[in-house]
């Protein structure tokens, strides 16, 4: 399984070409970036806990029926996935209200939601990932309703389901953000990434925050705590 040309570099990930046109490899890089890139910084080791953190959860996830684009680890720090035709969207969802919500609201820090809340974000740093609604999707075709129930209707399941996975490890999910694509043209699938870097999780007993707010926040022990996350999950994470 050879990498032949590299066609995206974001902000943590790279995805190369392979020998079928149909398949890419991700690359899980060290690189952190967060506050849409204005702070970033290499974290030792991030690369290869992130890869291998990102195939338990999504392999969990295929065994729950949410259709993923993971095909397969290659090594430490790449994996190999469907290629996709990706939705320029951010499906998040919350149990708890914080980081953006709460300067966007005026919530409090923490407060537990009567249910769990879904927001749909543009994919677009230089706008600051504006949140829009199923209205913006539609008007400016960057989904249509299928897609977006579709959407909406997995991500709902990816949160029952990751809830009580890290509930059962004294976590809690707290909020987290994926992303989808088109496999075919037709099948949405579940792609990109789910990693401490993209979701909140809190202690159960202490709240110490576990994910990347670490970094945000600058309180240390950012791959260190990825790697308590991956442990108490039970996952063999395989280093150097
Ligand atoms: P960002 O784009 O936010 O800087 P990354 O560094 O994580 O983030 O870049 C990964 C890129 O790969 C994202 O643009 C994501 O939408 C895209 N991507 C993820 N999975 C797939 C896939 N299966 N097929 C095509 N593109 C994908
Ligand atoms: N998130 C992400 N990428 C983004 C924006 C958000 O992975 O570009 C995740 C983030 O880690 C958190 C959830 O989505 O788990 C909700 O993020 P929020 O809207 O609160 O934004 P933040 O304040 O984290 O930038």
């Amino acid at each position: 399984m050879n990498k032949i040309k590299e066609i995206t570099s974001g902000k943590a990930k790279s995805l190369f070409t392979t020998d079928n046109e149909k398949h890419l490899i991700m690359n899980f890089r060290d690189d952190t970036s967060a506050f849409d890139g204005k702070k970033k910084e290499a974290l030792l080791g991030k690369g290869a806990v992130n890869n291998q953190f990102n195939a338990f959860i999504l392999d969990h996830l295929e065994s729950n029926d949410v259709p993923t684009h993971h095909i397969k680890v290659i090594n430490q720090t790449d994996s190999l996935v469907h290629r996709l035709e990706m939705f320029p969207i951010e499906c998040v969802i919350r149990n708890i209200a914080s980081g953006s919500i709460c300067r966007r609201l005026g919530t409090e820090d923490g407060l537990v939601l009567e249910s769990p809340l879904f927001e749909f974000f543009l994919k677009d740093d230089d706008l600051g990932d504006p949140l829009i609604n199923d209205e913006h999707i539609i008007s400016f075709g960057w989904a249509n309703q299928v897609h977006i129930d579709q959407m909406k209707k997995l991500t709902y399941k990816i949160n029952n389901v990751l809830s009580k996975l890290f509930l059962d490890s004294g976590l809690i999910l707290v909020d987290f953000k994926v992303e989808f694509g088109l496999l075919d043209g037709n099948k949405i699938i579940l792609a990109d990434e789910f990693t401490p870097d993209g979701c909140r999780l809190w202690d159960v007993e202490t709240g110490k925050k576990m994910d990347k707010d670490r970094f945000r926040e600058g309180l240390g022990d950012v791959v260190e705590s990825y790697h308590q996350v991956a442990d108490r999950l039970g996952m063999n994470i395989i280093l150097d």
